[in-house]
């Protein structure tokens, strides 16, 4: 650290992403992203996408997105002035954080690691919340109306969803403030909450083209919520970087919004995988709760989640081991295509 940094930022505990390593080939079921390319839309929208054009500016409204969220999303009643397109859904959540927590933020010990990292950077008041002791969030906790909550369902790395009862039940308990729902994983099984849009004037819903959709690479992400929601994340963005999505992030998105079906064939394969992982992990002697998410959250009863992690790494495979307190006997696994999960639990039968 240089003398010259601020003293507000001298403490930050910046995010450590999962490693994307360049010393040898893994197989990478460390950071949940999608063991499928884009979809053939995305390859022709880029290989048409006019390499002068680089030179300007990419348009700073992000019409053509908003324009293609509303087309996908619209039997749902969603207005293209219902969607702030992100780089990334951690700009979304960015954006929520810096806009409606000064009073708070309320999120589970156990969830997304960025919330932390957020709350310190904006630097909220934040309760952070234990789960239960199955890991499973007890809504109980969040009734007391005093700020601003953010949960990912289905949560990361448990994999555990709450339903749309549960999610009505957290936003009429919390009139006052605001809700955000971090649905990065939705596509794999849990109930999206976008349809909640136009009932609730506190929920922000956040989505994501970095996992269901093959795009972590091009950042693209989005938060929906009722117009003024949007009104207000879109005047903070225009505040800080009005150009957040470059010009051929523009032009991929677009274009996987109009291939649904494709991203949707995708999400089948990955459900497919992961119910027969999780089969073979308790075969296995392991400890894995149903998962909503691209990945499993398992622990083994004969070996630590980073000697696991460590001979797994030996062997070619990586995958996400958190040093946290709670869930340090636990590997979050990510879910590859059906070849690479029987690729890991040979792997695995040899390590045990
Ligand atoms: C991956 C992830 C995100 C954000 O990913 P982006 O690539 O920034 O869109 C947000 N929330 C959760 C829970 C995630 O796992």
């Amino acid at each position: 650290m240089s003398g010259f940094l601020n003293s507000r930022y001298r403490s930050l505990c910046p995010y450590v992403p999962g490693e994307q390593p360049k010393d040898r080939r893994y197989l990478k079921l460390n950071t949940n992203e999608s063991p499928f390319p884009p979809g053939p839309e995305v390859q022709a929208a880029l290989s048409r996408a006019a390499f002068a054009d680089l030179r300007l500016y990419e348009d700073p409204d992000n019409a053509g997105l908003k324009a293609a969220l509303a087309q996908r999303f619209g039997a749902l009643g969603l207005s293209a002035d219902c969607f702030c397109p992100t780089a990334g859904s951690d700009e979304a959540l960015d954006l929520c954080f810096m806009a409606f927590a000064e009073e708070g933020i309320q999120f589970p010990d156990v969830s997304y690691g960025f919330y932390a990292v957020l709350s310190a950077l904006h630097r909220l008041d934040a309760r952070v919340t234990p789960v239960r002791e199955d890991l499973r969030i007890d809504l109980s906790d969040y009734r007391r109306n005093d700020r601003c909550i953010v949960l990912a369902n289905p949560n990361a790395p448990t994999g555990l969803i709450l339903g749309e009862a549960e999610i009505r039940s957290l936003l009429s308990r919390n009139p006052d403030h605001v809700v955000i729902v971090d649905e990065a994983y939705i596509d794999f099984g849990g109930q999206s909450a976008l349809p909640l849009i136009r009932e609730y004037a506190n929920l922000v819903v956040c989505q994501t083209f970095s996992k269901s959709r093959s795009l972590a690479g091009a950042r693209i992400g989005f938060a929906a919520g009722a117009p003024a929601l949007i009104q207000d994340l879109e005047r903070l963005r225009n505040s800080r970087n009005p150009y957040n999505i470059s010009a051929l992030s523009q032009l991929a998105g677009e274009a996987a919004l109009r291939e649904p079906e494709y991203y949707a064939e995708n999400c089948r394969r990955i459900i497919k995988s992961r119910e027969w992982t999780v089969r073979e992990l308790r075969r296995l002697g392991f400890t894995a709760a149903d998962s909503f998410g691209n990945f499993v959250f398992a622990r083994s009863g004969q070996i630590g989640g980073r000697d696991l992690a460590l001979a797994l790494r030996e062997r070619g495979i990586l995958v996400r081991h958190f040093p946290a307190e709670r869930i340090r006997d636990y590997n979050r696994i990510t879910i590859g295509t059906q070849a690479e999960m029987e690729q890991l639990i040979e792997t695995l039968a040899q390590i045990l």
